[in-house]
């Protein structure tokens, strides 16, 4: 006799979903209809309100935070011969930036806890060339800033902060955004805060901030037009070979929208992350994601691990059983060490980093989205239920 298993949802949960809103919809409708559809009055005022929400000097928008993070090793002048040290666990765009200088990306292991950047494997992994360290807050979960800034200090280092996933969280009471020398946000479609593609550098250096903005935008000068002006206004120079990286007045019309509803936004993956850790209570086959009590976690994912002893099915054939239940999910990440360009160019192996590829087999990022309702998160904790139970040991 052949059983019929009813899924757990019939109609298919997505991994992600944006959180548009008709406040959002209108500004860009507005923007189209304005005569300025590229970088302009609506992404000057997104800088000032995004710079007055993370408490740093200054703000500036990009398009993507890919190219945020390549603006400041350009602008830091981070070129050939020079070393960053970057976490293993992350996306590849923190490192392929630190490529694109001809610089030399140097990988370190993670923490067991928040699988972010391990201070004592940076400690061990800075020389004469190290010039920054890039801490990716990952998941949303600050990384332990004060260790980090005791080796920026020793060694004379700058901290390039991704936090692609972190707008909205805090360490020790401090947005992140107003702590490292500069600090690296992304508006990509699936993160906290979306503009479709987009990014933000916030830094308190006036320098670097000056540096930055010719580089954004093709090496042009601005005190140029300003010391030329009888001239025209046609005048420009180039005084540096940029690139072309300037967020737009629709994306920016987007991001002043999603910054004035991010705190709510940012309670409700509170909410949800809540509940995750409530229904999941007392299933040992899952490792749930920790908060560490001197931060406020922005929860842009919510990563469990599953502890493969206890189940019969490995991490990939959990997923597609999460997708028979009607489930979306994903991994977050494959650490950079496994990845052929990086294995094979940097002789990367495994044992290097045992803390993350660990912890690589047995991830799995459930959705964690503001457009989720309540019986949406019930139905993944469901899934995730049924499953330990039909695939334990
Ligand atoms: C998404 C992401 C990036 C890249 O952001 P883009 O805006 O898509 O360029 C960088 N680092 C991490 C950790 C990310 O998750």
């Amino acid at each position: 006799m052949i059983i019929e298993r009813v899924p757990v949802r019939t109609v298919f949960l997505p991994f992600n979903r944006p959180d548009i809103t008709e406040t959002e919809v209108d500004e860009v409708v507005d923007t189209l209809y304005s005569g300025w559809l590229t970088t302009g009055p609506k992404t000057k005022a997104f800088e000032s309100q995004f710079a007055d929400f993370v408490g740093s000097r200054h703000a500036l928008a990009v398009n993507s935070c890919t190219a945020a993070l390549h603006t400041v090793l350009a602008a830091a002048g981070i070129g050939p011969g020079d070393e960053v040290i970057v976490p293993t666990m992350t996306f590849a765009a923190t490192a392929n930036v630190i490529i694109h200088q001809r610089a030399t990306p140097v990988f370190v292991d993670v923490q067991p806890d928040t699988l972010n950047i391990d201070p004592t494997a940076v400690a061990r992994a800075i020389t004469p060339r190290t010039r920054a360290i890039i801490p990716v807050h990952l998941y949303g979960h600050p990384c332990d800033m004060a260790a980090l800034q005791v080796l920026a200090q020793t060694y004379e280092l700058l901290i390039i902060e991704d936090a692609a996933h972190a707008v909205g969280a805090y360490w020790h009471n401090k947005p992140i955004g107003s702590i490292g020398h500069a600090t690296a946000f992304s508006f990509y479609a699936t993160k906290n805060l979306v503009t479709a593609e987009g990014g933000m550098i916030t830094t308190n250096n006036s320098e670097l901030d000056f540096a930055m903005r010719r580089w954004v935008l093709h090496g042009i000068s601005r005190d140029a037009w300003d010391r030329y002006t009888q001239q025209g206004s046609w005048y420009y120079e180039i005084i540096l070979p940029g690139f072309k990286y300037n967020m737009t007045d629709i994306q920016a019309a987007l991001g002043l929208h999603q910054l004035a509803r991010l705190e709510r936004m940012q309670s409700r993956r509170q909410q949800i992350a809540n509940r995750y850790q409530a229904g999941f209570t007392g299933l040992t086959a899952v490792e749930l994601p920790t908060c560490r009590s001197d931060v406020v976690h922005a929860w842009h994912l919510y990563p469990i691990r599953l502890r493969l002893e206890q189940l019969t099915i490995d991490r990939a054939a959990f997923i597609e059983a999460l997708r028979g239940e009607g489930i979306g999910s994903s991994v977050h990440f494959i650490p950079l060490h496994r990845h052929p360009y990086y294995r094979e160019q940097f002789d990367l192996h495994p044992a290097m980093f045992p803390v993350a590829d660990e912890a690589y087999e047995r991830l799995i990022s459930l959705p964690l989205y503001t457009r989720m309702s309540d019986a949406d998160v019930d139905d993944v904790i469901e899934a995730v239920r049924c499953l330990v139970q039909r695939y334990g040991r």
